[in-house]
C-alpha cells in the first residue's frame, strides 16, 4: 500500500511532531490505486486497494524545544493569568 511520509520536526520537550513536508511513498504495486503502476484508468476492480496506509512521520529536525502550538498555549495561558490576576 502507498502511504504518506512526512518529513518535519520533532520537539522533545512536548514530544509534538510539525509536519513541514509531505510527499507519497509510491509501493508500486499493479493493484494499488495510488500507485503509479496502477493498471486501471476509472478502475473499478474489486482486488485493488483502495486506500493509503498510515502516514509515517520522518522527523529531518529535533529540536530540544516546545513547537509553536505549545508555545503559543502558553503564552496565552500566561496572558490570561496576568489578566485574572490584575482585575
Ligand atoms: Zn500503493
Ligand atoms: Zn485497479
Ligand atoms: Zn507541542
Amino acid at each position: 500500500m502507498c502511504h504518506n511520509v512526512i518529513d518535519g520536526r520533532y520537539h522533545t520537550e512536548c514530544g509534538h511532531f510539525v509536519g513541514m513536508h509531505s510527499e507519497v511513498h509510491d509501493c508500486w504495486r499493479p493493484n494499488c490505486l495510488f500507485s503509479r503502476r496502477h493498471l486501471h484508468s476509472g478502475c473499478k476492480s474489486q482486488s485493488c486497494i483502495r486506500l493509503m496506509a498510515l502516514p509515517v512521520k520522518n522527523p529531518i529536525r529535533i529540536s530540544p524545544t516546545t513547537c509553536g502550538d505549545c508555545i503559543a498555549i502558553e503564552r496565552a495561558a500566561a496572558a490570561t493569568t496576568t489578566t485574572t490576576t490584575r482585575s
